[in-house]
């Protein structure tokens, strides 16, 4: 049976982060992964969006922080950018001009940069755009695609040329602890041993705990549905920021010549492998179709994901309260590709015994914020979404 000083589970872009910060800090590590592709689940089937301003705090300081990363990755990390240019329409129907207002100003007083836009500029970049209900717009230039399978396989390829063991096709069906080492099996028969075991299954990750004897946190995975939409023959989407409501009802964004569109669903599920509803995928096209001009006569391919969520809407990077050799690394939320980098670092140097890396600690990030005791629930204060 094979030893590692830590054992991940979950080969996503949470796993696969922490995983390449741990190998570069000398520890000997290995990622358990139930399937044969690592990037199977919310990893694979997210909208790829880099914004600084999108979500909630924490998540926000974690993106900036992750921002040095992905400009200038290590070397031999990704042939191509990771990010490419994008930018951010929100619009606001009236009534929402005050909440769209706070969010230029918390932006701008973070550094974010925001042109605001009368209706008659938007429908300049965004011709099919109906702009009778539309009061206000702000366009954030900044806000950037991931390419995200370059990001996920860069830390992959760096991870094992350190030595690190990726095993796919391996579920983990029992967690053990005996005499201070962690035995972790799989259904296959085959079982690992390791002194330390992060629990990165995103939507699995109370599942994960519960194996292990561990109360679970709470996780909740929450459905998001995603359609592709062809665009008449007269539309040239091409250079189109994405176009969000800031009533969270409905967001698209070019892809390929074709509009990537979400009615940004938020619906709580068990863990599973989900897939889209019928309904879901009406509600998606409904929305698209009383917002813009564009007639969908047959929606293209469709896909759903999870997100997962803390109680407060933020994610928890920390040892179990009452077990200092479990460390939870979940409640990503619909925020985990863009903060995977800082996310991965400051894992990677809590697990080691360190401290908030610097740089993170220069924003404020504290180990307060991420930890699975913070006072959310006591305090009642919920930022579900
Ligand atoms: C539609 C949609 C749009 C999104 N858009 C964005 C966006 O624009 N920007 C952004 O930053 N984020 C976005 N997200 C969120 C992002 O995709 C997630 O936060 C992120 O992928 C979570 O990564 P993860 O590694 O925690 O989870 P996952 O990728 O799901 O990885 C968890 C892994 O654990 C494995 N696992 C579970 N149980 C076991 C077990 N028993 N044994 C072994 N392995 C196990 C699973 O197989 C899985 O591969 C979006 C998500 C969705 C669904």
């Amino acid at each position: 049976m094979t030893h590692s000083d830590i054992l991940i589970i979950g080969g996503g872009i949470a796993g696969m982060s922490a995983a390449y910060f741990l190998a570069k800090a000398g520890k000997s590590v290995t990622v358990l992964e139930r399937e044969d592709q690592p990037g199977y689940h919310s990893t694979g089937r997210s909208a790829a969006l880099y914004s600084e301003t999108y979500g909630p705090k924490i998540i926000r300081k974690m993106s900036t922080a992750s921002r040095a990363f992905f400009l200038t990755p290590p070397e031999g990390f990704s042939e191509n950018p990771i990010l490419s240019p994008r930018g951010i329409i929100m619009t606001a129907k009236p009534g929402e001009e005050a909440e769209l207002d706070a969010i230029l100003s918390e932006g701008r007083a973070n550094g974010a940069n925001f042109v605001e836009l009368t209706p008659a500029e938007l429908k300049e970049i965004i011709p099919v755009l109906h702009t009778d209900q539309i009061a206000k717009a702000a366009y954030e230039p900044d806000a950037m695609d991931i390419d995200v399978h370059a990001l996920h396989w860069g830390f992959i390829r760096q991870f094992k040329s350190r030595g690190g063991t990726l095993v796919t096709k391996a579920d983990v069906s029992a967690i053990t602890r005996e005499s201070g080492v962690w035995t972790v099996s799989l259904s296959n028969g085959a079982s690992y041993n390791g002194d330390i075991v992060v629990n990165a299954a995103g939507a699995w990750a109370d599942d994960i705990a519960t194996k292990a004897g561990i109360p679970p946190l709470g996780i909740v995975p929450k459905r998001r549905t995603a359609v592709m939409v062809d665009l008449p023959a007269d539309v040239d989407a091409h250079g189109w920021p994405l176009v969000a409501c800031l009533d969270e009802t409905l967001y698209f964004k070019e892809d390929a010549g074709r509009l990537l569109v979400s009615p940004a669903d938020t619906t709580p599920t068990e863990p599973h492998d989900v897939q889209p509803e019928e309904l879901d995928i009406a509600i998606t096209i409904d929305r698209l179709m009383t917002t813009t001009s564009i007639e969908v006569r047959r929606p293209g391919e469709s896909w759903a994901g999870l997100r997962s969520f803390f109680a407060d809407g933020d994610p928890v990077s920390s040892f179990d309260p009452a077990d200092d050799s479990f460390y939870w690394l979940a409640g990503q939320g619909g925020y985990g590709i863009q903060t995977a980098p800082a996310m991965g670092e400051y894992a990677a140097s809590i697990i080691t015994g360190n401290d908030v890396p610097p740089q993170m600690e220069k924003l404020g990030i504290t180990k307060d914020a991420l930890s699975a005791t913070r006072p959310t629930l006591a305090s009642g204060k919920q930022e579900l979404q």
